[in-house]
């Protein structure tokens, strides 16, 4: 397991850049963690939890593996029927304590000689879970032998290509982290047509889904037919309401998922995960639980808005910004996130060092997001509305 090069390297460059060129204000636009505080929704209810938790009567110890039914039903509801899902309810709905967690945990339920894809290029956390898992093989030219890449590149609009081979398990990740470009109905019913007929199972992390402001891109893989027969979807509290910190995000496992075990035997993939949170996960704690309910509230949801329009607000900047300027630019429309490189062909590292000797911005260089990021830059818009104004400003005077 190679070591995570990637925020070691840019960490590297940036130093030694500030070592060379003391004074020098470099503007952090690579961040993934949020820069706006929680809703006071939340704050609200986790003092009212607080109390709870001081008083002999009210006080909660171990609650239910699988999260408190107030917050699963209120995601079921909000999340799911409220948007014309009827095939999910509050059963299929597992709390966790972060989109990562799971991102990492469900490959408990793989057996290790199964075939892998994940898009390309993606969040890391598909690929080197299965890594640790032993089901990648060895590493060559930043590309694992036992992974099938599933490239997504402008040449064919980021659509995700179908698996060559058979392939058991695909992640994917719409809006996507990090080229910021979500994936259309018409690629995710493709791929749930594969996972169907090939009996694979589809891992769905919307992670960004609620920056999606195009009503004909899908929000949840469950509004593609057949979805509930074949795709656990993960989400994540971290970007919408600031819990990067709090922690707390959910994982869909529908009742109708159903695969075979080594014996051939037919079992159902909701109660083996449900043994496997039981087995090694005791929950997360009441007071985050009563935090990310306050989210379905009428001030919670107006909360979530806002901070959405804030970060849409920055990445428009940027984006605006990088068209000027003539660079190839994607993402930033339903994403807070955006991906572009020079017209004149650079690598990932070229273009990192030259927004920084330029415009002294730090960036986080495509190529750690699998090879089909190389030659892309990806900026964010979870920096502060001041900070982002003036990387804009620099970006337009280069
Ligand atoms: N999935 C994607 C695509 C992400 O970009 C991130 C965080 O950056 C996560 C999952 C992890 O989210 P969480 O904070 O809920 O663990």
């Amino acid at each position: 397991m190679p070591e995570s090069y990637l925020f070691s390297e840019v960490g590297r460059r940036l130093n030694e850049y500030k070592r060379k060129n003391p004074g020098t204000e470099v503007i952090r636009m690579d961040i993934g963690d949020v820069s706006l505080p929680l809703p006071e929704v939340c704050l609200n209810a986790m003092r009212e939890a607080v109390d709870e938790m001081g008083s002999s009567d009210k006080f909660h110890g171990y609650g239910p593996e699988q999260g408190y039914a107030f917050l699963r039903q209120a995601i079921a509801r909000n999340d799911y029927l409220q948007r014309g899902i009827k095939t999910i309810t509050e059963d299929d709905i597992f709390i966790s304590d972060g989109a990562k967690s799971d991102l990492g945990n469900i490959g408990d339920l793989f057996s290790n000689d199964i075939k892998v894809a994940v898009c390309n290029p993606g969040y890391p956390v598909y690929v080197d879970a299965n890594a640790i898992d032993g089901r990648a093989g060895i590493i060559a030219d930043s590309r694992w032998r036992d992974i099938n890449y599933l490239d997504c590149r402008p040449e064919n609009s980021f659509e995700v290509t179908l698996p060559k081979n058979e392939v058991d398990v695909i992640y994917l990740c719409s809006p996507c982290n990090p080229t910021g470009e979500a994936m259309t109905r018409s690629n995710m019913k493709d791929i749930v047509d594969y996972a169907l007929t090939h009996k694979s199972l589809i891992i769905f992390d919307s992670a960004y889904e609620a920056f999606i402001s195009d009503p004909d891109i899908p929000r949840s893989i469950y509004e593609i037919d057949g979805a509930e027969k074949c795709a656990v979807e993960i989400r994540s509290f971290s970007k919408t309401a600031g819990f990067t910190g709090v922690r707390c995000g959910y994982t869909v496992v529908p009742g109708s998922l159903e695969y075979p075990d080594s014996d051939g035997k037919i079992i159902s993939l909701r109660k083996f995960w449900l043994r496997r949170q039981t087995t090694k996960f005791n929950g997360v704690g009441y007071i985050v639980q009563r935090a990310a309910q306050s989210l379905f509230t009428e001030n919670g949801q107006k909360a979530i808005k806002e901070n959405i329009r804030y970060y849409m607000n920055n990445v428009n900047m940027l984006r605006d910004a990088l068209l000027t300027k003539g660079y190839e630019v994607y993402g930033g429309v339903n994403s807070p996130y955006v991906w572009f490189r020079s017209r004149k062909y650079m690598d990932s590292w070229e273009m990192f060092d030259r927004f920084l000797e330029g415009p002294h911005l730090s960036s986080t260089p495509g190529i750690g997001f699998g090879s089909a990021g190389d030659g892309f830059l990806r900026l964010t818009g979870f920096n502060s509305v001041e900070n982002t104004a003036e990387a804009a400003k620099r970006i337009l005077a280069l």
